[in-house]
């Protein structure tokens, strides 16, 4: 079975809405899960939103 390159989960600051890649955490040898940058490159804040959630937060 080919290996597929896993898509970064991507977050979204509340704030200033600029979009992250998470930052990968290696949970075991074959899994590893992505959270949300410490705090915000453009506005230094730090509540981010998945962006597959951002959609729903925005409704
Ligand atoms: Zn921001």
């Amino acid at each position: 079975m080919a290996h597929v390159p896993e898509e970064p989960k991507r977050y979204v600051c509340t704030n200033c809405q600029i979009t992250h890649a998470g930052t990968p955490i290696h949970a075991s040898a074959s899994e590893h899960s992505f959270e949300p940058p410490e705090s915000c490159g453009g506005c230094g804040e730090s509540s981010f939103v998945a962006l597959t959630d951002w959609v729903h937060h925005h409704d």
